[in-house]
């Protein structure tokens, strides 16, 4: 409604005309409703006990990359053994694949919405995180790949937030000083930059997260998105790649510290922290310098 004011289709005194009538407000309540539900914490929806109305799934959800052990996907659109069969098919299989389906089925009691029965045929080892309403697996590892683009046979492991006694686990904070790869050289201006600037970007991802939420349909409601898995769920603890004036970099996400830092490929030192425009505010000048000498070899 506020980008038809922007517009100028209408203005601001029909937009509150329109929000005071009673026959239209439920079309303004979408947003809210869907805020209410996301505001069950990872806490409280990881103590709920198993709903059989909803999808099986385990889902990864994770408190400083360790995750919750307890978190039941929100699908209530389940699969039926039926329909499995179609639903497998709509993927891009491999003849390997497609011979598999059949005993695949003969396991398969219809407790998987669309995207976790896919995932769980898919994935080289059935769904990484199995079921709620069975034993977590102790060693999760996520096959590397996706929905889209297939899985590996490469893995990456997970830690569970609990121990096998159910006791939460302590993340052992890493000892200070001495590492090169430690970034606390830097200084604590730089410190409260690199705050404001994670804060400042975590503000637009949501808003943005928020804005895409909007424009799905109902159907692609937030129970089918929960699932995660078309990404790694800690793509924000992976390094990623990180390339400046052609120079490839690893952009690593410093815990101790809660910023991103920029390495070195070669030997993983820190020169420096990633600016707003896509460049790297260096440490020093040596670093700096560096940088040029290595454009200047290209
Ligand atoms: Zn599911």
């Amino acid at each position: 409604m506020g980008e038809l004011v922007k517009k100028g289709f209408i203005d601001e005194e029909v937009l509150s005309k329109i929000k005071e009538d009673s026959d239209l407000s439920h079309f303004f309540q979408v947003k809210g409703r869907k805020k209410a539900k996301k505001s069950s914490s990872d806490v409280e929806r990881n103590s709920e006990g198993y709903d059989n109305h909803r999808c099986c799934a385990r889902v990864w959800k994770h408190e400083g990359g360790l995750g919750f052990d307890n978190i039941q996907c929100n699908s209530k659109n389940m699969i039926e053994p039926e329909k499995a069969e179609s639903i497998l098919r709509e993927r891009d299989l491999t003849t390997e694949q497609e011979e598999s389906i059949e005993g695949y089925l003969s396991t398969y009691d219809g407790c998987f919405c669309k995207k976790h029965l896919q995932i769980d045929f898919l994935m080289p080892n059935r769904y990484w995180l199995g079921k709620v309403n069975e034993p977590r697996p102790e060693n999760p590892k996520l096959p590397l790949g996706s929905l889209k683009k297939g899985y590996t046979d490469e893995y990456k492991e997970h830690k569970w937030l609990f121990d096998s006694e159910g006791n939460k686990v302590e993340k052992k904070p890493r000892k200070k000083g001495g590492k090169k790869s430690s970034p606390s050289g830097l200084s604590n201006d730089e410190k409260k930059e690199f705050q404001e600037w994670k804060l400042a970007k975590e503000k637009a991802e949501q808003e943005k997260a928020e804005q895409e939420k909007g424009e799905e349909t109902d159907e692609m409601d937030e129970e089918v998105n929960d699932g995660e898995l078309d990404s790694d769920p800690e793509e924000i603890l992976d390094d990623t790649p990180y390339i400046v004036d052609g120079i490839t970099y690893k952009k690593h996400w410093c815990e101790e510290d809660k910023h991103f830092v920029i390495l070195e490929t070669d030997d993983y030192s820190v020169i420096g922290v990633p600016n707003d425009e896509g460049g790297i505010d260096f440490k020093d000048e040596e670093d700096e310098e560096k940088h040029k000498a290595m454009i200047a070899k290209k």
